[in-house]
């Protein structure tokens, strides 16, 4: 028995060890995704859920791993991350996604679709032009350079990342947003949610948590509460976008509660460029 004990922990350490070198292994093909050109930008529909009318879309990074094929950012952004190399990463991003917006406007001058980035805080610390060029300046300076619009452009943050900042990050996000940056809260729901606050950071949109939409159909407990945070958002004058829509009784019943913004599978899958391109000009025609 106590071998078997042994052989557990050896078991546990070794399960351990392998998970270390894992993650170990995957950063250092991180530092070499970026020069290889690994990365790609895929476009997730943000549209009317009413109407099914697109008015923008998500822009998600992908990576092509050399041997292990399309790596998810749900595995390689924490490491991108604690690395740092979140910050050339996210910098890549969001010039490729600003680049997609403003050649969608090229190509449909009539619906001004706006394009939304994730950001992660580890992007405010970073290092842009010079030492003294703020994340914000260098955003804007990006999106002048393209040529398009301030309100052509959503940002993406987690509410833990708002809750955390002492200050800094708040300051940057007004400076976009009194540029014309439309900024939003992503994943709301899942962190400490303290309503109240709100009202005191500098944003326009929340992006409701899939796991509320997920239980809406099934949980009137549920139901009640995203109907309480779309009312509430109403009065607050907050935008709302419902995320990882999968079903028509989803759709119909967030509809009925007044959300009008929604992006999911039932709608459409994140799309890569070209496929999102296509998928504007079968709307104009
Ligand atoms: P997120 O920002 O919450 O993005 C939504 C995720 O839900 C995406 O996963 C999208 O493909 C997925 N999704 C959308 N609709 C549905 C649906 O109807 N059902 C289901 N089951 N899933 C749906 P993805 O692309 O794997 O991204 C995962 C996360 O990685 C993102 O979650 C975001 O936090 C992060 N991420 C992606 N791209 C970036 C980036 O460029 N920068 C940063 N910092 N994070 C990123
Ligand atoms: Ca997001
Ligand atoms: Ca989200
Ligand atoms: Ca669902």
């Amino acid at each position: 028995a106590k071998d078997a004990g042994k052989d557990r922990w050896r078991r546990y350490e070794s399960s351990l060890h392998s998970a270390v070198v894992e993650r170990h292994k995957l950063r250092a093909d991180l530092d070499r995704a970026i020069a290889d050109g690994a990365f790609l930008l895929h476009f997730q529909p943000i549209v009317g859920i009413g109407d099914g009318r697109t008015h923008g879309f998500e822009a998600l990074v992908r990576w092509n791993h050399p041997t292990r094929g399309m790596v998810s950012p749900a595995e390689f952004i924490s490491v991108a991350e604690e690395s740092g190399l979140i910050v050339p990463l996210g910098a890549w991003v969001l010039r490729n996604a600003v680049e997609a917006a403003a050649q969608w406007r090229l190509l449909h001058p009539g619906e001004d679709v706006y394009v939304s980035v994730n950001v992660s805080a580890r992007q405010f610390r970073g290092q842009f032009k010079g030492p003294e060029q703020s994340f914000a300046r260098w955003v804007l300076d990006e999106i002048d350079r393209m040529g398009l619009p301030p309100a052509s452009l959503l940002v993406e943050m987690t509410e833990s990342l708002l809750l955390h900042d002492d200050g800094e990050v708040t300051a940057e996000l007004a400076e976009l947003r009194a540029a014309g940056v439309r900024i939003a809260i992503d994943d709301f729901g899942t962190g400490f949610s303290s309503l109240s606050y709100l009202r005191r950071l500098p944003v326009d949109v929340l992006k409701l948590d899939k796991s509320f939409i997920d239980t809406i159909a099934s949980s009137a407990e549920q139901h009640a509460v995203v109907d309480m945070i779309v009312q509430l958002a109403a009065i607050l004058q907050l935008q709302i976008v419902a995320e990882g829509i999968e079903t028509e009784a989803e759709r119909d019943l967030l509809v009925a509660m007044g959300c009008h913004l929604g992006q999911g599978y039932l709608f459409s899958r994140p799309l890569s460029y070209g496929d999102a391109s296509q998928w504007l000009l079968e709307e104009a025609s």
